[in-house]
Formats: structure tokens, sequence, C-alpha cells
């Protein structure tokens, strides 16, 4: 398994201890569920810790995110395990983090989620990114989720599952390859300027 990357091992301790700890991460994810599925007060607490987890280690791998108005759980059953929607919330499906956490024994996967949904968070969707998603299909996913991965499995050293946009993700990595940029930078090779009604980010490219 990959070292933990220096970034992330010089993260404040509540921060290092989700990304070090898998005992730590599975007990504040299942904190999360459980908080959401009683309607809890603490439910804000417990997705504040792992968000801030999660938005410290992609700050201090030079992947900052953008502006991210609120991170809710929501109880629906739907295809999605998570979304990042216009108005930049971070929505994340309850009993799709159940189904990973419980039955699939992968706490790692659901953190890949996390930041895979932060990093469509880099900057607001602008107002055609629904028709340009449809008219270049995986361009913007194939680079959230190979950069998810390199965050997660590489940085970090877990063990995600990996079948979302295999085959964007490989159209990336070639790509980035034959350019000769390393992971962190392939941002750039993409059209990464998503702006609209719900605020004025101060993210660069
Ligand atoms: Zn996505």
């Amino acid at each position: 398994m990959p070292a933990l990357a220096r970034e992330l091992a010089a993260l404040p301790d509540q921060h290092r201890l989700i990304w070090i700890d898998a005992r730590a991460r599975h007990d504040a994810i299942a904190a999360i569920l459980t908080a959401s599925e009683r309607n809890s007060p603490d439910l804000r607490r417990h997705v504040a810790r792992v968000d801030e987890a999660v938005s410290a280690a992609l700050a201090a791998l030079g992947l900052p995110r953008g502006l991210v108005v609120a991170v809710e759980i929501h109880e629906v059953i739907a295809l999605w395990s998570g979304r990042k929607v216009p108005d930049c919330r971070l929505l994340f499906n309850g009993p799709a983090l159940r189904h990973m956490l419980y039955q699939e024994r992968n706490p790692d996967d659901i953190l890949r989620s996390w930041v895979h949904e932060s990093l469509h968070g880099r900057l607001p969707f602008h107002a055609e990114a629904a028709t340009e998603a449809r008219l270049h299909t995986g361009y913007e996913e194939g680079m959230v989720e190979g950069l998810a991965r390199y965050v997660v499995r590489d940085m970090a050293g877990l063990r995600p599952l990996e079948r979302s946009y295999r085959f964007y993700v490989a159209a990336f990595e070639a790509l980035a390859s034959l350019l000769g940029t390393p992971p962190r930078r392939s941002g750039a090779i993409s059209g990464n300027i998503r702006r609209d009604r719900c605020g004025q980010s101060s993210q660069t490219q």
C-alpha cells in the first residue's frame, strides 16, 4: 500500500485521523448516517468532521475546493450516491452511503465519493454546464474521478472501489500521460471554468 503523502501527514491531528485510522474513518461516517437517520441535531457536527478532513486534504494537495454552501445527507432512494448541484451544495445519499459502509464495508469509497463531489465543487457550474456535460460526456467526470482516485488511493493509500467512469478515467490518464502532465495538474487540461448564479468563487484555474 502506498505511504501517506507528506502533505496529508502534515494535516492537523483531527483531520489526519480520518485519513490514517480506518476505525476512526468508519466511526465518523457511521455517526453521520445514524444522526441523519434519527434527524439528530448533531448531524451538522458529524458531517463537518469528515467534510473538514476532506477539504483540508484537498487544500494540502493543491486541489482546493471552491465555494460550497452546504453539505447535506438526503434520505432518498436514488441512483446517485453523491451530487454537486448548481446552487453549490454537495448532496450525499444516506441509503447509498449506508450500503457502501455496511454492505460493501468500504468507508474508503465514501471518502472517494466525498472527494469526487468536492472536486466538482472547485468552481461553480456555469449556466451551460448541463448541456456541456451532454455534448462532451466524460470530460468533467473523467478528470474528477481520476483526481479523486489520485487523492484517495495514491496520496492517502486507501482502497476505494474503482467502478465509476472507468473508461473516462483511462482516457484522461492517457491524455495526461501523453502531455506529460502530473496527476494533480490534469485539471488544467480540462475546461474547468464553471460559474453560475451561486456566487463568485475566488478560485482561479
Ligand atoms: Zn461526478
